[in-house]
């Protein structure tokens, strides 16, 4: 079933798991992503980049997931990630997406407010989902996160007050994690996620899950994480895979031959990934 982003995440909190939300580098990996999750049984976000989006094409990306969503027995939510401006999210929105993220966390939170409130407004028209963030989650320099108080943590008051004023569906917080971060591993400070959940409803994100290990992972899904994203970690692996495979291939080989082991390596990724979060069998 193709559904909602509200819809996939409503039982996380109550039954204390977390959906992953994985991102699609390229076409070539979706089905395995589906084929993960049908292995595991288990609900699946797939996300995309604009970047992503524009590569790939919104009308594209929605009819092959909803197409693959609709022959399986689990829930899929197509989900864009991290986008700045309306008109990226509207033309999402436009194409069947299911769900959508306005990242307006780098302006002062009246502004955000004003950002996300904007998109709700037209997504909720379209029975489309909205996550926003609150905060500053960091980055990476080749994989390592950079350790110079990029990341500002979410402040539980604003969450309260971000929560009430927008409506949105899910919230992303910072409480130590970076984008892109592969090489080192996060240091999280789980008491500001619990102050966080303890005065919230709604579930709570975590971005940069590469850079998370499996012991953390799970301590934040016990603390009340309902949504972990993970993408650098499926590029590493298909991208790893491809290497080999491409580098020893003669240029009469076929390269569909030669992507499958990426493909596989990605699926595999994700079904580990699923038994770390606990979503094996929440598939209602
Ligand atoms: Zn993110």
């Amino acid at each position: 079933m193709y559904v909602t982003l509200k819809e996939i995440l409503k039982n996380t909190r109550k039954y204390k798991f977390a959906v992953g939300a994985f991102n699609i580098h390229c076409l070539e990996m979706v089905p395995a992503m589906i084929e993960a999750a049908k292995a595991k049984n288990s609900p699946i976000i797939l996300q995309v980049s604009p970047t992503t989006c524009k590569y790939i094409g919104a009308s594209l990306l929605s009819n092959l997931v909803k197409y693959l969503a609709n022959k399986a027995d689990i829930n899929v939510t197509l989900h864009l990630d991290h986008a700045k401006d309306f008109n990226t999210i509207k033309e999402a929105v436009d194409n069947g997406f299911s769900s959508v993220m306005i990242d307006a966390s780098a302006l002062p939170l009246e502004e955000n407010i004003e950002k996300t409130k904007e998109v709700v407004e037209y997504a909720s028209k379209h029975g489309v989902s909205v996550e926003s963030e609150l905060g500053t989650i960091g980055g990476t320099e080749e994989g390592v996160a950079l350790n110079d108080g990029k990341i500002i943590y979410t402040r539980p008051q604003d969450a309260i007050k971000f929560i009430e004023a927008t409506g949105i569906d899910a919230l992303a917080i910072a409480i130590g994690t970076s984008h892109g971060q592969y090489k080192s591993k996060a240091k999280l400070n789980f008491n500001v996620l619990k102050e966080i959940y303890d005065v919230t409803n709604i579930p709570l994100v975590l971005h940069g899950g590469t850079g998370v290990s499996n012991e953390d992972l799970k301590k934040c899904i016990l603390g009340g994480i309902s949504k972990v994203n993970v993408g650098t970690e499926l590029n590493v692996a298909w991208v790893t895979a491809a290497k080999e495979n491409f580098g020893k291939a003669k240029v009469n080989d076929s390269c569909r031959d030669l992507l499958i082991p990426s493909n596989y390596a990605v699926q595999k990724v994700i079904e580990n990934k699923i038994d770390v979060l606990g979503s094996s069998k929440r598939t209602v």
